[in-house]
């Protein structure tokens, strides 16, 4: 297997006129997928040899994005969803990492594209899906292929202020992807409910598990996770089988008492990841789904998807968190402690680390952060062997079974976004009127508050990070400072910054 294409033309041509994939809007079937696709790819195809070299799609959530990305694979390059959501600040900083010379983009986002001082060429969608299709171009592009050449790249929140892109190979996917839907049983009888953006690598899961096994995917618009009436109204009508959702987005179905409403009766897989699951909402969705097996997904957009599973039985004690569980086939997952040791002994705190063929290629444009997160493994000074340091926290329990428990840094979830608070302080500090900021995220509370010194009026502030930074990024509160409480050790006291904020909200 060199590409992933090679899964998606035995599927399409095995489930031909079954549907591909459906946004709720429109359908595509696999042939019309296939079709689509290697259109999309014709259209840029000759313009350069695209191995490796990055294609940016500007679009919604749409059976066009898919039909985009599969075309992006057919030309040979690898595609990276641009959210048009997201400010005119933090695309120029993606455009600029890229540095990318296509942008796939539907026509109504040109005009914000260009105002993001991008001067490379636009393709727009629906004249892509017109063009001729170019076989010789394509056959020549999948002869060269390699496995281990570039398929998606993803941005993530960076501590140094600019998000990185992590980049994953062909091979990588096929591997994780071929274990996951072997494991968990995906068929062609599946119907996939994406909740996940197609930025996000949740939907990465969902996506190829629907391209490897035939299943068919059913994009979720993503308005409907305000409003459960129609979303569960939604999965019932699509006969949804199967979800693998982010944690954040099971909680706002239970949250909301969704099932008070309806139950979508023909989910009988349940997985979720990305933050501890809690037991309260865990409870609830077994209730509703008593027959739906469930699963804990564990790990960071770098692994590819996850590197470690958990089923869950029933029989958990409640007083620790969720088990993240055992590796999946081909990972290796274990933990180092400060010393760069390997902790095996339960109830002792380590790094989690993550080997295995499916790590991602590293951050695109970026050798610093990869050489900090992709190191030589320390337990093997023979040969290469890299291994990605998660930043995470982890322990045995008493029957060996991993735990998460938290972060080496400040990274934080929230709204099931992965964001470093590092990021949010530099953009602020940048601000006028502004000298030091810190950012504190109250997990329990559920309150990110941006604490700052310096004669920055609220607002404005407010209005500066809404125009740098996506909606998940901007505080809650901000409090100003006259100065920073420090530690003995002169850092900044977080505990202190928190007992602040919490005074505060006593007297409103
Ligand atoms: P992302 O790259 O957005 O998938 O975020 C990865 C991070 O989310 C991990 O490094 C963990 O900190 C957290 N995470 C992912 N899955 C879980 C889980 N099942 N339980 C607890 N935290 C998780």
């Amino acid at each position: 297997m060199k590409s992933v294409l090679e899964y998606f033309e035995q599927t399409a041509a095995r489930c031909g006129g079954r549907t591909a994939v459906d946004d709720g809007e429109r359908c595509y079937s696999w042939q019309e997928l296939r079709e689509m696709a290697q259109r999309i790819a014709s259209s840029f195809v000759k313009q350069q040899d695209w191995r490796n070299k990055p294609v940016g799609i500007v679009m919604d959530k749409s059976v066009d994005a898919v039909a985009a990305f599969l075309g992006s694979m057919y030309a040979g390059a690898f595609y990276v969803l641009i959210n048009p959501e997201y400010p005119n600040v933090r695309i120029e900083k993606i455009l600029d990492t890229l540095g990318t010379d296509l942008l796939l983009i539907e026509a109504k986002y040109e005009d914000k594209i260009r105002a993001c001082g991008y001067q490379g060429s636009l393709m727009d969608i629906e004249e892509a899906k017109r063009s001729e299709v170019r076989e010789e171009a394509l056959a020549k592009v999948r002869h060269s292929a390699m496995d281990t050449d570039l398929l998606y790249g993803i941005f993530t929140s960076g501590s140094t202020g600019i998000p990185k892109c992590v980049v994953a190979s062909h091979r990588a996917v096929s591997d994780f992807i071929g274990h996951f839907a072997e494991l968990f049983g995906f068929t062609e009888e599946d119907i996939i409910g994406n909740q996940a953006p197609l930025d996000f690598d949740v939907s990465v899961k969902d996506l190829y598990t629907a391209l490897f096994t035939g299943a068919t995917l059913v994009l979720i618009p993503k308005h409907m996770f305000s409003m459960p009436p129609s979303l569960l109204d939604f999965l019932c009508e699509k006969h949804v089988t199967s979800l693998t959702w982010a944690v954040s987005a099971l909680c706002i179905v239970t949250t909301l008492r969704g099932f008070e409403y309806r139950i979508p009766k023909e989910v009988r897989r349940v997985l979720f990841s990305g933050e501890v699951m809690p037991y309260k909402h865990l409870a609830a969705w077994r209730e509703a789904l008593p027959d739906a097996k469930f699963v804990n997904l564990y790990g960071p957009t770098e692994i590819i998807c996850n590197c470690t599973y958990y089923r869950v039985t029933g029989e958990e004690a409640e007083s620790a968190p969720l088990p993240i569980g055992a590796a999946f086939p081909n990972r290796r997952v274990f933990l180092l402690d400060e010393t760069g040791h390997e902790v095996k002994e339960a109830g002792k705190p380590g790094e989690i680390c993550a080997a295995g063929t499916s790590l991602a290629s590293g951050y695109y444009n970026n050798p610093e952060a990869t050489a900090k997160s992709f190191i030589q493994n320390p337990l093997n000074p023979y040969y290469p062997e890299t291994i990605y340091r998660t930043g995470d926290i982890g322990c045995y329990n008493e029957a060996g079974i991993l735990c998460f428990m938290g972060r080496k840094d400040f990274q934080i979830k929230r709204m099931g976004h992965r964001i470093e608070l590092e990021e949010i302080q530099l953009t602020l500090e940048k601000a006028e009127g502004v000298e030091r900021v810190c950012c504190v995220y109250g997990e329990q509370e559920g309150k990110l508050v941006a604490f700052y010194a310096g004669a920055a009026d609220k607002k404005e502030l407010r209005r500066a990070a809404r125009e740098q930074m996506p909606g998940f990024m901007i505080p809650d509160t901000f409090l100003q400072m006259e100065q920073m409480p420090l530690t003995k050790n002169g850092k900044i006291d977080r505990a202190a910054l928190w007992s602040r904020y919490k005074e505060e909200k006593k007297k409103r």
